[in-house]
Protein backbone atom coordinates (compact mmCIF):
# COMPACT_ATOMS: atom_id res chain seq x y z
CA UNK A 1 0.00 0.00 0.00
CA UNK A 2 1.37 3.52 -0.64
CA UNK A 3 2.16 6.03 2.32
CA UNK A 4 1.86 8.92 0.75
CA UNK A 5 0.45 10.44 3.66
CA UNK A 6 2.97 8.90 6.31
CA UNK A 7 3.13 11.86 9.07
CA UNK A 8 0.82 14.27 7.55
CA UNK A 9 -1.73 15.54 8.73
CA UNK A 10 -5.40 16.30 6.52
CA UNK A 11 -8.37 17.87 7.64
CA UNK A 12 -11.80 16.75 5.76
CA UNK A 13 -15.07 18.81 5.90
CA UNK A 14 -18.58 16.76 4.90
CA UNK A 15 -16.21 13.81 6.13
CA UNK A 16 -19.42 12.03 7.74
CA UNK A 17 -21.09 10.97 4.72
CA UNK A 18 -20.49 10.40 0.85
CA UNK A 19 -17.11 11.46 -1.13
CA UNK A 20 -15.65 13.21 2.05
CA UNK A 21 -16.31 9.41 3.74
CA UNK A 22 -14.53 7.85 0.55
CA UNK A 23 -11.64 10.59 0.74
CA UNK A 24 -10.96 10.26 4.42
CA UNK A 25 -10.72 6.55 4.15
CA UNK A 26 -8.32 6.79 0.96
CA UNK A 27 -5.77 8.89 2.76
CA UNK A 28 -6.23 7.00 6.46
CA UNK A 29 -5.13 3.81 4.71
CA UNK A 30 -2.26 5.89 3.19
CA UNK A 31 -1.21 6.81 6.78
CA UNK A 32 -2.60 10.28 7.28
CA UNK A 33 -3.88 11.90 10.44
CA UNK A 34 -7.34 12.95 10.34
CA UNK A 35 -9.22 15.73 11.15
CA UNK A 36 -12.83 14.79 10.30
CA UNK A 37 -15.09 17.71 10.09
CA UNK A 38 -19.27 17.58 9.57
CA UNK A 39 -22.61 18.91 10.98
CA UNK A 40 -23.77 15.19 11.59
CA UNK A 41 -21.71 13.47 14.53
CA UNK A 42 -23.45 9.92 13.76
CA UNK A 43 -21.86 10.37 10.14
CA UNK A 44 -18.70 11.17 11.68
CA UNK A 45 -18.92 8.13 14.20
CA UNK A 46 -19.49 6.11 10.87
CA UNK A 47 -17.01 7.22 9.36
CA UNK A 48 -14.50 6.73 12.17
CA UNK A 49 -15.84 2.75 12.88
CA UNK A 50 -15.23 2.23 8.33
CA UNK A 51 -11.62 3.78 9.08
CA UNK A 52 -10.86 2.07 12.20
CA UNK A 53 -11.73 -1.45 10.70
CA UNK A 54 -9.31 -1.06 8.02
CA UNK A 55 -6.72 1.31 9.93
CA UNK A 56 -7.20 0.49 13.43
CA UNK A 57 -4.54 2.74 14.72
CA UNK A 58 -5.68 5.79 12.59
CA UNK A 59 -5.38 8.84 14.77
CA UNK A 60 -8.26 10.89 14.06
CA UNK A 61 -9.41 14.01 15.58
CA UNK A 62 -13.57 14.17 15.29
CA UNK A 63 -14.76 18.13 15.55
CA UNK A 64 -19.11 18.33 14.81
CA UNK A 65 -19.08 21.77 13.02
CA UNK A 66 -21.33 24.02 11.00
CA UNK A 67 -18.87 25.30 7.39
CA UNK A 68 -21.68 28.26 7.39
CA UNK A 69 -20.39 29.47 10.53
CA UNK A 70 -17.43 31.21 10.67
CA UNK A 71 -16.49 30.41 14.46
CA UNK A 72 -17.20 26.98 13.62
CA UNK A 73 -14.43 26.98 11.02
CA UNK A 74 -11.91 29.07 13.06
CA UNK A 75 -12.40 26.48 15.74
CA UNK A 76 -11.92 23.31 13.49
CA UNK A 77 -8.60 24.93 12.32
CA UNK A 78 -7.09 25.51 15.46
CA UNK A 79 -8.20 22.25 16.90
CA UNK A 80 -6.68 20.67 14.64
CA UNK A 81 -3.06 22.50 14.57
CA UNK A 82 -3.26 22.11 18.32
CA UNK A 83 -3.61 18.77 18.12
CA UNK A 84 -1.48 17.76 15.14
CA UNK A 85 0.92 21.12 14.71
CA UNK A 86 0.18 21.20 11.09
CA UNK A 87 -2.24 21.11 8.29
CA UNK A 88 -0.58 19.34 4.89
CA UNK A 89 -3.74 18.80 3.30
CA UNK A 90 -7.25 20.28 3.51
CA UNK A 91 -10.24 18.63 1.77
CA UNK A 92 -12.67 21.75 1.47
CA UNK A 93 -15.83 19.45 0.38
CA UNK A 94 -18.90 20.04 3.07
CA UNK A 95 -22.02 21.08 0.85
CA UNK A 96 -25.44 20.82 0.05
CA UNK A 97 -27.76 20.29 -3.04
CA UNK A 98 -30.38 22.51 -1.99
CA UNK A 99 -34.13 22.31 -3.41
CA UNK A 100 -34.36 21.86 -7.31
CA UNK A 101 -36.69 24.80 -8.54
CA UNK A 102 -37.11 27.51 -11.48
CA UNK A 103 -34.87 30.45 -11.01
CA UNK A 104 -38.12 32.45 -10.03
CA UNK A 105 -39.52 29.85 -7.68
CA UNK A 106 -36.96 28.97 -5.81
CA UNK A 107 -36.84 31.19 -3.30
CA UNK A 108 -34.53 33.15 -1.61
CA UNK A 109 -34.15 32.38 2.04
CA UNK A 110 -32.91 28.45 0.02
CA UNK A 111 -30.54 30.38 -2.20
CA UNK A 112 -28.82 32.06 0.82
CA UNK A 113 -28.76 29.09 2.20
CA UNK A 114 -27.23 26.98 -0.28
CA UNK A 115 -24.20 29.56 -0.83
CA UNK A 116 -23.78 29.86 2.93
CA UNK A 117 -22.94 26.67 2.81
CA UNK A 118 -21.47 25.94 -0.24
CA UNK A 119 -19.52 28.62 -0.87
CA UNK A 120 -18.93 31.22 2.48
CA UNK A 121 -18.40 27.64 3.98
CA UNK A 122 -15.37 26.73 1.48
CA UNK A 123 -14.76 30.14 1.75
CA UNK A 124 -14.34 30.18 5.47
CA UNK A 125 -12.37 26.78 5.57
CA UNK A 126 -9.73 28.70 2.92
CA UNK A 127 -9.42 31.92 5.37
CA UNK A 128 -8.02 29.73 7.92
CA UNK A 129 -6.77 27.04 6.39
CA UNK A 130 -4.39 29.42 4.12
CA UNK A 131 -2.72 31.45 6.90
CA UNK A 132 -1.16 28.11 8.58
CA UNK A 133 -0.27 26.77 4.95
CA UNK A 134 1.09 30.06 4.06
CA UNK A 135 3.62 30.54 7.25
CA UNK A 136 4.65 26.37 7.11
CA UNK A 137 5.25 27.25 3.35
CA UNK A 138 3.59 23.91 2.43
CA UNK A 139 -0.27 22.56 1.60
CA UNK A 140 -2.46 21.34 -0.87
CA UNK A 141 -6.48 22.23 -0.86
CA UNK A 142 -8.46 20.24 -2.62
CA UNK A 143 -12.20 22.58 -3.30
CA UNK A 144 -15.13 20.87 -4.04
CA UNK A 145 -17.04 22.23 -6.86
CA UNK A 146 -19.27 20.72 -9.11
CA UNK A 147 -20.00 20.19 -13.02
CA UNK A 148 -22.25 22.70 -12.19
CA UNK A 149 -20.04 24.90 -11.34
CA UNK A 150 -18.17 25.03 -14.70
CA UNK A 151 -21.64 24.73 -16.94
CA UNK A 152 -25.20 24.85 -16.35
CA UNK A 153 -27.68 21.91 -14.88
CA UNK A 154 -31.43 23.77 -14.99
CA UNK A 155 -33.23 23.94 -11.64
CA UNK A 156 -30.17 24.69 -9.07
CA UNK A 157 -29.49 28.35 -8.47
CA UNK A 158 -28.14 28.70 -5.27
CA UNK A 159 -25.99 25.34 -6.34
CA UNK A 160 -25.33 26.63 -9.67
CA UNK A 161 -24.01 29.83 -8.37
CA UNK A 162 -22.21 28.66 -5.35
CA UNK A 163 -20.49 25.79 -7.07
CA UNK A 164 -19.47 28.36 -9.98
CA UNK A 165 -18.12 30.30 -6.93
CA UNK A 166 -16.15 27.53 -5.52
CA UNK A 167 -14.48 27.43 -9.35
CA UNK A 168 -13.81 31.38 -8.85
CA UNK A 169 -12.04 31.33 -5.40
CA UNK A 170 -9.99 28.42 -6.65
CA UNK A 171 -8.65 30.31 -9.65
CA UNK A 172 -8.20 33.37 -7.46
CA UNK A 173 -6.36 32.29 -4.29
CA UNK A 174 -4.27 29.85 -6.84
CA UNK A 175 -2.62 32.40 -7.77
CA UNK A 176 -2.23 33.95 -4.74
CA UNK A 177 -0.87 31.33 -2.27
CA UNK A 178 1.28 29.38 -5.01
CA UNK A 179 4.48 31.56 -4.30
CA UNK A 180 4.10 30.20 -0.73
CA UNK A 181 4.62 26.51 -1.74
CA UNK A 182 0.65 25.84 -1.55
CA UNK A 183 -1.66 24.79 -3.99
CA UNK A 184 -5.23 24.86 -4.41
CA UNK A 185 -7.46 22.70 -6.72
CA UNK A 186 -11.21 21.83 -7.33
CA UNK A 187 -12.72 18.97 -8.36
CA UNK A 188 -15.68 19.07 -10.38
CA UNK A 189 -17.93 15.52 -9.65
CA UNK A 190 -20.41 14.49 -11.96
CA UNK A 191 -23.32 12.20 -10.73
CA UNK A 192 -21.60 10.05 -8.02
CA UNK A 193 -23.93 7.68 -6.26
CA UNK A 194 -23.80 8.99 -2.51
CA UNK A 195 -26.56 10.23 -0.02
CA UNK A 196 -27.03 13.55 -1.77
CA UNK A 197 -27.26 12.51 -5.14
CA UNK A 198 -30.14 9.47 -4.10
CA UNK A 199 -31.46 13.01 -2.66
CA UNK A 200 -31.82 14.45 -5.60
CA UNK A 201 -33.35 11.45 -7.86
CA UNK A 202 -35.75 11.00 -5.08
CA UNK A 203 -36.99 14.94 -5.78
CA UNK A 204 -37.20 14.35 -8.68
CA UNK A 205 -39.30 10.82 -8.31
CA UNK A 206 -39.79 9.52 -5.05
CA UNK A 207 -41.72 6.40 -5.93
CA UNK A 208 -39.70 5.30 -8.94
CA UNK A 209 -36.01 7.02 -8.00
CA UNK A 210 -33.47 4.24 -9.35
CA UNK A 211 -35.32 4.36 -12.76
CA UNK A 212 -34.80 7.97 -12.87
CA UNK A 213 -31.16 7.16 -11.81
CA UNK A 214 -31.29 4.80 -14.79
CA UNK A 215 -32.45 7.24 -17.15
CA UNK A 216 -30.05 10.12 -15.37
CA UNK A 217 -26.78 7.81 -16.37
CA UNK A 218 -28.07 7.16 -20.17
CA UNK A 219 -26.35 10.31 -21.80
CA UNK A 220 -23.11 10.24 -19.69
CA UNK A 221 -20.55 8.43 -22.08
CA UNK A 222 -19.86 5.74 -19.12
CA UNK A 223 -23.54 5.01 -18.82
CA UNK A 224 -22.95 4.94 -15.27
CA UNK A 225 -22.65 6.88 -11.73
CA UNK A 226 -19.22 7.40 -10.55
CA UNK A 227 -18.52 5.47 -7.58
CA UNK A 228 -17.49 7.73 -4.20
CA UNK A 229 -13.87 6.10 -3.95
CA UNK A 230 -13.10 6.58 -7.33
CA UNK A 231 -13.42 10.70 -6.02
CA UNK A 232 -11.31 9.25 -3.01
CA UNK A 233 -8.46 8.07 -5.40
CA UNK A 234 -8.41 11.44 -6.99
CA UNK A 235 -9.11 13.67 -3.92
CA UNK A 236 -5.75 11.67 -2.54
CA UNK A 237 -3.42 12.38 -5.15
CA UNK A 238 -4.57 16.00 -5.46
CA UNK A 239 -3.86 16.21 -1.93
CA UNK A 240 -0.43 14.36 -2.04
CA UNK A 241 2.98 15.71 -2.71
CA UNK A 242 2.49 14.16 -6.08
CA UNK A 243 0.31 16.88 -7.42
CA UNK A 244 1.99 20.40 -5.97
CA UNK A 245 2.35 21.62 -9.80
CA UNK A 246 -1.36 21.10 -10.33
CA UNK A 247 -2.62 24.60 -9.12
CA UNK A 248 -5.64 27.14 -9.42
CA UNK A 249 -7.55 24.48 -12.01
CA UNK A 250 -10.79 22.71 -12.00
CA UNK A 251 -10.14 18.54 -12.43
CA UNK A 252 -13.61 17.16 -13.55
CA UNK A 253 -14.69 13.50 -12.60
CA UNK A 254 -17.33 12.92 -14.68
CA UNK A 255 -16.99 9.82 -16.91
CA UNK A 256 -17.30 13.07 -19.76
CA UNK A 257 -20.61 14.16 -18.86
CA UNK A 258 -19.24 18.02 -18.85
CA UNK A 259 -17.94 17.66 -22.47
CA UNK A 260 -21.07 15.49 -23.72
CA UNK A 261 -24.03 17.38 -22.66
P1 LIG B 1 -23.39 13.78 1.12
O1 LIG B 1 -24.71 14.38 1.44
O2 LIG B 1 -23.26 12.30 1.06
O3 LIG B 1 -22.27 14.32 2.13
C1 LIG B 1 -22.18 15.67 2.47
C2 LIG B 1 -21.77 15.80 3.93
O4 LIG B 1 -21.66 17.21 4.23
C3 LIG B 1 -22.80 15.22 4.91
O5 LIG B 1 -22.16 14.36 5.83
C4 LIG B 1 -23.39 16.43 5.60
O6 LIG B 1 -23.76 16.21 6.95
C5 LIG B 1 -22.23 17.42 5.51
N1 LIG B 1 -22.71 18.80 5.64
C6 LIG B 1 -23.78 19.37 5.04
N2 LIG B 1 -23.91 20.64 5.44
C7 LIG B 1 -22.90 20.88 6.31
C8 LIG B 1 -22.52 22.00 7.07
N3 LIG B 1 -23.22 23.16 7.02
N4 LIG B 1 -21.42 21.92 7.85
C9 LIG B 1 -20.73 20.76 7.93
N5 LIG B 1 -21.05 19.65 7.23
C10 LIG B 1 -22.13 19.72 6.45
O7 LIG B 1 -22.97 14.43 -0.27
P2 LIG B 1 -21.74 14.15 -1.26
O8 LIG B 1 -22.32 13.69 -2.52
O9 LIG B 1 -20.67 13.39 -0.58
O10 LIG B 1 -21.28 15.65 -1.48
C11 LIG B 1 -20.02 16.14 -1.03
C12 LIG B 1 -19.67 17.35 -1.86
O11 LIG B 1 -19.57 16.95 -3.22
C13 LIG B 1 -20.69 18.48 -1.83
O12 LIG B 1 -20.05 19.72 -1.83
C14 LIG B 1 -21.45 18.27 -3.13
O13 LIG B 1 -22.03 19.46 -3.61
C15 LIG B 1 -20.33 17.80 -4.03
N6 LIG B 1 -20.73 17.09 -5.24
C16 LIG B 1 -21.30 15.86 -5.17
C17 LIG B 1 -21.65 15.22 -6.33
C18 LIG B 1 -22.26 13.86 -6.34
O14 LIG B 1 -22.67 13.41 -7.42
N7 LIG B 1 -22.35 13.17 -5.25
C19 LIG B 1 -21.44 15.83 -7.57
C20 LIG B 1 -20.85 17.09 -7.59
C21 LIG B 1 -20.49 17.70 -6.41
Amino acid sequence: MSNRFEDKVVIITGAGSGLGQASALQVAKEGAKLSLVDLNNEGLEKTKKLILESVPNADLLLITADVSKEEDVKNYVKQTVDKFGKIDGFFNNAGIEGKQNLTEDYGSDEFSKVVSINLNGVFYGMKYVLEIMKNQGFGSIVNTASVGGIRGVGNQSGYAASKHGVVGLTRNSGIEYGQFGVSIKAIAPGAIMTPMVEGSLKQMNPDNWEEVGKQFVEPNPMKRFGKPEEVGYLVAFLLSDQANFINATVIPIDGGQSYKY
